[in-house]
């Protein structure tokens, strides 16, 4: 691919001075220099429509956001060892929105500290060490985290303590699925205890995005949470990526399956852009591991992450953003499911909300995943101006992710950009 003697400098600099763990998205990287709503402008002024970012939910730059945070900056960043207010009207607000016997919030600077922290809770309450995720789960990157999150790679193992079930895709495995994945979690319990292992907890991110993003049928979990907390486990409902009203009819993903979850984590798109996530949590879940140690995180809760969080709240109830995520979605899964009497290459395509999924096939029939064909649709559509990514096992599925704020005219935008790439 030819870059631009300044972006490939920008390159070469990169690797020397950040290392090699760190990945460029595209074939041709990005460089960004403003955003605003629904659009990223580059160093050369050409905009490109963002449908991939879960982070900035509410759009780049939100007025209200960045009106909280420059508010607060100028005023006060102190830390949770002293009383203020915005922590505790986040709490309120966040509490507010699950069922009532989450009576506490904790907070962290990231989903993977949130996850990080769930499992020490889960193994102080529990006794029990053993976790459970599906077989593509992402969770974060802590040393304990990354040992149950298989997508970081083959270099990065299981823990001993750690069993995956199989996604519960209902488009591929057929009916059931509710049976399936109860079963799948029950034979993962059997398998902790045989090697001697108290499970300490069932953990899923409850539209499944790295699996290949699972939304339909909701109501399969119920059967795995009664299973993982017979066996003395607990649930951990992973909200980083269906969290904030991305799925258009409920606040947290968790809530689309009828579940009660032991603690609910949160991240991305909590401060829209700002690093502030955390847990929702029960008293008697975190009652042992508060009273025998105490938790304080040095950025965590700061009042300036605290009032973007706020504002975040704020915007999704005033602003009716939920609603948007329902019925742009709804339209934008129209569409996108339409081109599939134009485009052959086109699977399954599902979603809920503003949080779409479209299977790259190779054969119909057998639904053969077409993980080259997917990677050159999401640098066509790069090179248009459409920003999105892939996921799943074989990173065959479109991951079709954008603001909240998304409009149908941005849909009508996006699916002429899709249809010409489907068709490379
Ligand atoms: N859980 C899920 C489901 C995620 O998608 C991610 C991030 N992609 C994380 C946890 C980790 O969050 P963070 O990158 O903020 O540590």
């Amino acid at each position: 691919v030819e870059l631009d003697p300044h972006e490939a400098r920008m390159v070469e600099q990169r690797t020397r001075l950040l290392g090699p763990a760190y990945r460029l998205m595209y074939q041709k990287p990005l460089h960004f220099v403003r955003g605003e709503g629904v659009w990223l402008y580059d160093a050369d002024g050409r905009r490109y429509l963002d449908t991939y970012n879960n982070v900035v939910s509410l759009g780049h730059c939100h007025p209200d956001v960045v009106e909280a945070i420059t508010r607060q900056v100028a005023t006060l960043c102190t830390n949770t060892r002293y009383l203020h207010e915005t922590i505790l009207k986040l709490a309120e607000g966040l509490l507010s929105t699950v069922q009532s016997d989450l009576s506490h919030m904790m907070l962290t600077c990231s989903g993977s500290e949130a996850n990080d922290l769930a499992y020490r809770i889960a193994k102080v309450r529990t006794g029990g060490t053993g976790v459970i995720i599906t077989e593509t789960a992402y969770h974060g990157i802590t040393d304990a985290v990354s040992q149950f999150s298989p997508t970081l790679g083959t270099a990065v193992p299981l823990g001993a303590h750690v069993r995956t079930v199989a996604a519960p895709a209902a488009y591929r495995s057929g009916p059931n699925v509710a049976e399936r994945f109860t079963r799948d979690v029950e034979a993962a319990i059997a398998d902790l205890k045989r090697h001697g292992i108290q499970p300490a907890m069932l953990i899923v991110d409850s539209i499944f995005t790295s699996d290949g993003i699972l939304s339909e049928e909701p109501g399969f979990l119920k059967g795995a949470v009664e299973a993982i907390r017979k066996a003395g486990g607990i649930f951990v409902a992973d909200e980083v990526q269906p969290g904030f009203g991305r799925t258009g009819s409920h606040m947290w993903g968790f809530q689309r399956h009828g579940v009660d979850p032991d603690i609910v984590t949160l991240g991305k798109p909590m401060g829209n852009g700002q690093p502030i996530a955390g847990l929702l949590t029960r008293h008697d879940v975190v009652e042992k591991f508060g009273n025998n140690s105490r938790y304080f995180n040095t950025f965590a809760g700061n009042a300036v992450s605290c009032a973007a969080a706020a504002a975040v709240l704020k915007v999704i109830r005033r602003d009716r953003i939920m609603d948007n995520a329902r019925d742009v979605g709804a339209y934008l899964l129209e569409r996108v499911s339409a081109l599939r009497s134009r485009h052959d290459c086109l699977g399954h395509v599902r979603g809920a909300g503003l949080f779409v999924a479209a299977d790259i096939v190779s054969d119909r029939e057998t639904q053969a995943n077409d993980r080259a064909r997917t990677t050159r649709v999401v640098n066509a559509m790069r090179d248009n101006g459409v920003l999105i990514s892939a996921c799943g096992k074989d990173h065959n599925i479109l991951k079709i992710r954008p603001p909240l704020i998304f409009s149908r005219e941005n849909v009508d935008l996006f699916v002429d950009v899709l249809d010409e790439a489907l068709a490379v």
